[in-house]
Order: C-alpha cells, then sequence, then structure tokens
C-alpha cells in the first residue's frame, strides 16, 4: 500500500470512529485475525497483542489530542462592541434589543440558555422572565447569588415565537458566547436544555441522555440540565434538576481556588 493509501485508509477510519463516538460507542475490539491490515506491529520488545483483548486506547490512539481554551485577553466591551447592531441573522428583523451576556465576569460558574424570550428581548438582559425566576431560585438553592454567576444564552436576538433557535442562527451567533466563555474561563457551566447543550457540546445526543453527567468544553467541566422553563411546564423534573446542581455545587466546593 502506499503512503497515500495508508493515509487515506487512516482518515477514513478516524472519520468512522469519530462518527462512532459521537453515538455513544466508547470502544471496540479489534482482532488481528480480522483486521491484519490496520493492526499495528507490536515494538520489537513488547508482546503480541492479544487477539480477542479490547483494545481500549484505541480512540485514544486516532483521536486529536484533548483541545484545552486557551484565555483570551479581550473584554466583553470589545466582543459586544464588535456585535454592535447586529444583522448577521434573520433574527434581527423581529428583535428589540440584543440581549448580552451578564453577570461576574470572573464567575466560576456559569449558566447558559437558548435565546431570549419576550421579557428579555424587552429588558435587554437574559433570564428575566418566569424562566429566569425560577433560574435565580436555582442559583440561589446551592448558595449562590445571581451577581456571582455569568448567564448567557446561544443566540442573542429572540426567535419569533420563541422558537428554537435554528441551526444556522445558532452557528452564527455562538462564537461570541465561545469567545466570552474564553475571557471568563469558568470552572463549571451549566448548559439549560436540548439547544444550549448540543451547541456547546455539538453533540446529538438529547438532554435527557447526558443531563446529570459532566461533560467536558476544552477542559471546562460541563453540566448539561433541563431548562427552567421545562420545569415550569413539568414540576416533577425539578427534582432531577437538584441533583445535577448539586453535582456543581460539590465540584465548585471542593476545587476552590484562591485566584478569583
Ligand atoms: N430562555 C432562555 O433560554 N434564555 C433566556 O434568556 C430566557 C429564556
Amino acid at each position: 500500500m502506499s503512503q497515500e493509501e495508508l493515509r487515506d485508509l487512516v482518515n477514513q477510519t478516524k472519520k468512522q470512529l469519530e462518527h462512532l463516538k459521537a453515538l455513544g460507542v466508547e470502544g471496540i475490539q479489534v482482532s488481528t485475525a480480522t483486521a491484519p491490515s490496520i493492526a499495528a506491529p507490536p515494538p520489537p520488545t513488547a508482546p503480541a497483542p492479544v487477539a480477542s483483548e479490547p483494545v481500549t486506547s484505541l480512540f485514544g490512539d486516532l483521536a486529536p489530542a484533548p483541545v484545552k481554551l486557551t484565555k483570551s485577553s479581550e473584554t466583553f466591551e470589545q466582543i459586544h462592541a464588535e456585535i454592535g447592531d447586529c444583522t448577521r441573522c434573520p433574527l434581527h428583523l423581529e428583535r428589540t434589543h440584543v440581549v448580552h451576556t451578564e453577570g461576574n465576569r470572573k464567575a466560576r460558574l456559569m449558566f447558559v440558555g437558548e435565546a431570549p424570550g419576550a421579557d428579555e428581548d424587552a429588558q435587554a438582559r437574559p433570564f428575566v422572565g418566569r424562566a429566569g425566576q425560577l433560574l435565580t431560585k436555582i442559583i440561589e438553592a446551592i448558595g449562590m447569588k445571581r451577581e456571582e454567576v455569568l448567564i448567557g444564552n446561544v443566540n442573542r436576538c429572540r426567535p419569533p415565537g420563541n422558537r428554537a433557535p435554528m441551526p444556522d442562527e445558532a452557528s452564527t451567533c455562538k462564537p461570541f458566547l465561545l469567545r466570552e466563555i474564553a475571557v471568563v474561563q469558568p470552572e463549571v457551566i451549566v448548559v439549560l436544555g436540548n439547544t444550549a447543550m448540543k451547541n456547546l457540546l455539538d453533540t446529538r445526543e438529547g438532554i435527557t441522555r447526558l443531563r446529570g453527567n459532566f461533560q467536558d468544553y476544552k477542559g471546562i467541566k460541563v453540566m448539561p440540565t433541563f431548562h427552567p422553563a421545562y420545569l415550569l411546564r413539568d414540576p416533577s423534573k425539578k427534582r432531577e434538576t437538584w441533583e445535577d446542581l448539586k453535582k456543581v455545587r460539590d465540584y465548585l466546593d471542593s476545587h476552590r481556588s484562591s485566584d478569583r
């Protein structure tokens, strides 16, 4: 096999493995008997791999090295000035205000929602309506004040009728949120509901499956949980949300850092 063919084969295999990983597959078995052409030859001094042994490091070997977030020296003012009177996506047509991320710019904890609703659009502040009032109670339930944390959304303009932002609307606005995250580098981000979770984690998994388990965004712990608007519709889900938030509180309590 030529070098080029080999490179192609490795690239295709990587893509397939990343796809499987996104579907939730955590490892696969490779037997040298069935896949002799991709099994790496053992180093001269190492024992040959046992054919039926699970190759648990396979994803690790082929996946790119984990990306760590680089601290940004931008300011929120610079980012917000660049957003300006934004017309980058159709959501600008019906909005009243662009709703920026607000709160403590040295926060250890950040909450990310989907997009502003009617109250947020009117007041130019995130999470100030009924769902926002519940979010404030959730924050206080873990012993923090709203002013201590950072609160933002994937999209900064209200979608008509409070529908979820379309993928292209979300991908147009999300980079600004990611730049703010790089400025603040919170220790934990709580993603509220499916849209926020899918956009931050780039996953196709649903909130019901991932909630309650810490995920990773470039070295930052991410806790997916239910959106407070959903809790207003189905209060029985508050119990699970409380369990998720206790994990966040316990993580922050056991990782106290002095530099904030
Ligand atoms: N829902 C959200 O996702 N964000 C807000 O700011 C308000 C309601």
